[in-house]
């Protein structure tokens, strides 16, 4: 009797499971089917259908906005309340997406289907997912009648991928007060396999910082039959060459080395024992030069600039009267790009090359490694993935999160999406996520969003 009580009760269990699995997957397909590229796509359709969804759900008017700075590029901010015991908790996600174009995809990119195992999509992997799981998860707690301890706020975004409406930054300037909360969840973590084995789930607390700088050397030109020795080419092309062979220091923060002692946990051999000393201060100098061999360990150890594009000289039979390059660079959080300007001046070593930034970067600090976070992230990611480790991250590119940092509202990308990391899609063709990955995602996202706002 018992036992066919449990059994009854393991297909309720599973019998519910498939219903919130058919919500966030029609959520899903309708947030995948609204173009929101930034050329001729629309984020206000986007935020309107999520709108109209929770209206349907019962949530009143009044903790639904839709605001935005123009017609085309509203976001969406939903509220849920809760007992209002500590500041909300923020859900964030962006509802724009990269461009995609029918000739370069084997499927309609805004066409949402189901094969092989996959969602296939323009953001089904950035960062559409993320969003649909957000509102079915509204959803799903106000069905349970669930009270948290605190308001859940879902944004919604405009313009994460580019295009002049940031709707972060715009909620920050203009409506603080709706997204104000102790911090947020965003995109940004990683969660990966590798041969469909999973390896990590990594928690995104940092970002880089984004930089170019425009290099120029000038010089009078002349006829090129009577080449002078002063030439812009040479000077400037002999500055990259200086720069090339230049390494910034190696610095580590908070983020960083917790990543290298849990990642030495789960290594093997000299690379074990490199990540081991790397993460000690200060860090063993040739474990990180071992390290940086590969790119990415490169990029999380140091600073890095880099020559991206080269333009100069205006005819075949004449002098360079200009020559410029663009390089750029991915600062560390914590040193300032006007510290990295007077290195690049003092490794190019010319005068004649003039060094500029071009626009104005945006530091954001590290978020504090926050207890209560990463252990209630570590206990549900090992119910839901026993023995596949949380690591703290810094990501080498960057997304909304520095804006909320920056606002003071720390912010981690944590995501449950398990993706292969040698076959990731996101702002390429074939955008996909795997059916199986996505519903696990939402099922973490859901407990997870549950374990940090309980009573
Ligand atoms: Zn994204």
């Amino acid at each position: 009797m018992l036992r066919l009580i449990s059994m009854l009760l393991l297909f309720a269990a599973a019998a519910d499971d498939n219903a919130d699995n058919r919500l966030a997957r029609e959520i899903f397909r309708e947030l995948i089917e609204i173009n929101t590229t930034d050329s001729n796509g629309n984020t206000t359709r986007a935020a309107e259908a999520m709108a109209r969804r929770l209206t349907a759900a019962g949530f009143p008017e009044a903790d639904i906005q839709v605001v935005g700075p123009n017609p085309r590029k509203m976001n969406l901010v939903a509220r849920y309340q809760g007992a209002g015991r500590r500041r909300p908790l923020l859900l964030l996600a962006h509802l724009d997406v990269v461009e995609a174009l029918r000739e370069d995809w084997s499927l309609d990119p805004f066409a949402f289907v189901e094969k092989d195992g996959y969602f296939w999509g323009r953001g089904t992997s950035d960062d559409k997912a993320m969003a649909a799981v957000w509102i079915a998860t509204l959803i799903r707690f106000r069905q349970e009648h669930f009270v948290p301890d605190r308001d859940l706020i879902v944004a919604l975004t405009a313009d994460e991928e580019g295009g002049d409406s940031n709707g972060v930054q715009w909620l920050l300037a203009n409506h603080r007060e709706l997204i104000d909360g102790e911090y947020a969840l965003n995109e940004g973590g990683e969660s990966q396999m590798k041969d469909g084995k999973y390896m990590l789930n990594a928690v995104q607390s940092s970002e880089k910082v984004y930089q170019s700088f425009r290099l120029e050397v000038r010089n009078p030109g002349g006829h090129s039959s009577r080449p002078a020795k002063d030439n812009a080419i040479y000077r400037l092309a002999d500055g990259l060459t200086r720069l090339s062979k230049y390494q910034f220091p190696v610095k580590l923060n908070e983020v960083t080395s917790e990543y290298y002692r849990r990642m030495a946990m789960l290594s093997t051999g000299q690379t074990a024992a490199d990540m081991k000393a790397v993460a000690k201060n200060p860090p063993d100098r040739g474990a990180a030069e071992r390290l940086s061999k590969s790119s990415y360990d490169n990029a999380l150890l140091r600073t890095t600039c880099v020559a991206t594009r080269l333009e100069a000289g205006h005819a075949d039979n004449a002098l360079p009267q200009t020559a410029r390059a663009i390089v750029n660079c991915r600062i560390l959080p914590g040193e300032s790009p006007a510290e990295v300007r007077s290195t690049l001046l003092r490794v190019l070593d010319d005068a004649k090359i003039t060094v500029s930034a071009i626009d104005k970067a945006n530091p954001s600090e590290p978020s504090p490694l926050n207890p209560e976070i990463f252990r209630t992230i570590e206990r549900i990611s090992s119910e839901m993935w026993p023995g596949v480790p949380v690591v703290p991250s810094m990501s080498t590119g960057a997304t909304d999160g520095l804006f909320m940092r920056n606002a003071g509202i720390p912010t981690y990308g944590v995501s449950g999406f398990f993706e292969d990391v040698e076959d990731t899609r996101a702002h390429g063709r074939d955008e996909r996520v795997g059916v199986k990955q996505f519903y696990e995602g939402r099922e973490f996202l859901y407990r997870l969003v549950k374990g940090l706002s309980r009573l």
